[in-house]
């Protein structure tokens, strides 16, 4: 070898090393590493950007709005190139938006949208409204095929109201459970219907196990439970330990129906201990890879893959968006979802 080629590959060295040739920086705010799914979201993340020539900074906020807030700001004063963001609280970012777009940087709302900032370049996410649905269809396919024939009590869960998800999740599943609430077939015990009644801040499962063991205290001490509404893994935990504790599951009180979200490792577990009935799969992988090319494409002036562009209006602006599908996973489909697409290893489930 030439020295002259000798030294231009040890420069090429040094300047990947040294990041000096990387496609850009990526900021990547997540909410929290209390919950399985994030952690895999930020993996993903990780994995593909440094696979595409990026370097991230990867920051968790244990669902600390002011934590995530200064997160944010020292990613925008860092100069990063585009800040890819799953809000804690989708309405309190305004101003960091705003300071981001003046330094030119752009923004990525991933998975959850940001609210009332017309500086969100792109939502990353998957068809949430379809989640909701799935969740209540499997609800109700589970009442048929472990109670017979209805009226079914049913109590609902709904997600944190500061997480716009919350509301697509809820409406869907209303969508499917309304009319069967209108014609006798699902009766909601203690009346509690709507998100300002029914949501969970912050998806605190130990918030949704108080309020279940105050519904079985209040409603259901001569009548018995058949399916609850849950719209996340977490919040299933805690109500499946409520339930537990007065008996359900044991000797001739069956155990509800129970929905879910996220197939996360304790929920499958669960599922497969004849627990928590279902849950909703959403490959995080998939929308790690939707985020990259979305970032690639407005750092290169390009166009993004966009499959909507008119359900999330933020407030200031529908934010074009791409939707991946998710899928409802239940004790007949898991093995072939969860782990034939190697999600997870069988080690993980057993
Ligand atoms: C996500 C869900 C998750 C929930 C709680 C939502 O915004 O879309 O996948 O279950 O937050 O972390």
């Amino acid at each position: 070898m030439k020295l002259k080629t000798i030294l231009a590959s040890a420069t090429a060295v040094m300047a990947l090393a040294t990041g000096v040739w990387a496609e850009g920086t990526v900021g990547i705010a997540m909410p929290t590493k209390s919950s399985a799914r994030w952690i895999s979201d930020g993996n993903s993340m990780v994995k593909q950007f440094e696979e595409a020539g990026y370097e991230t900074d990867l920051q968790y906020a244990e669902d600390d709005i002011p934590n995530q807030l200064a997160q944010i700001e020292n990613m925008i004063t860092k100069g990063v190139d585009v800040l890819v963001i799953a809000a804690i609280d989708g309405t309190t970012l305004s101003n960091a938006l705003e300071n981001a777009h003046y330094a030119g940087i752009k923004v990525i709302a991933y998975d959850r949208l940001i609210r009332d900032s017309e500086y969100v370049d792109y939502y990353a996410t998957f068809d949430n409204f379809q989640v909701g649905v799935q969740q209540a269809t499997s609800l109700v396919d589970g009442l048929k095929a472990r109670f017979g024939e209805g009226p079914y009590n049913v109590e609902l869960f709904g997600g944190s109201p500061d997480d716009n998800n919350a509301y697509f999740f809820y409406n869907g599943a209303m969508s499917v459970l309304q009319p069967l609430i209108d014609s006798g077939d699902v009766v909601i015990v203690s009346g509690q219907q709507g998100m300002d009644t029914v949501g969970t801040l912050r998806w605190d499962g130990a918030v949704a196990q108080s309020r279940m063991d105050n519904l079985l205290s209040a409603h259901y001490t001569d009548k018995e439970v058949h399916g609850v509404l849950s719209p996340y893994d977490g919040l299933s935990i805690g109500i499946l330990s409520s339930l537990k504790g007065v008996g359900y599951g044991s000797g001739d009180l069956k155990m509800p129906v129970v929905t879910g979200q996220d197939a996360e490792v304790p929920s499958v577990k669960s599922m497969l201990a004849d627990e928590q009935y279902s849950t909703i799969f959403k490959d995080t992988r998939e929308l790690a890879r939707v985020t990259v090319g979305m970032v690639d494409a407005v750092l290169e002036g390009g166009e993004p893959e966009i499959n909507d562009t008119e359900t999330y209006d933020n407030g200031m602006k529908v934010v074009p968006s791409y939707l991946l599908e998710p899928v409802a996973v239940d004790l007949s489909n898991w093995e072939g979802v969860l782990i034939d697409s190697g999600y997870y290893t069988e080690d993980q489930i057993k």
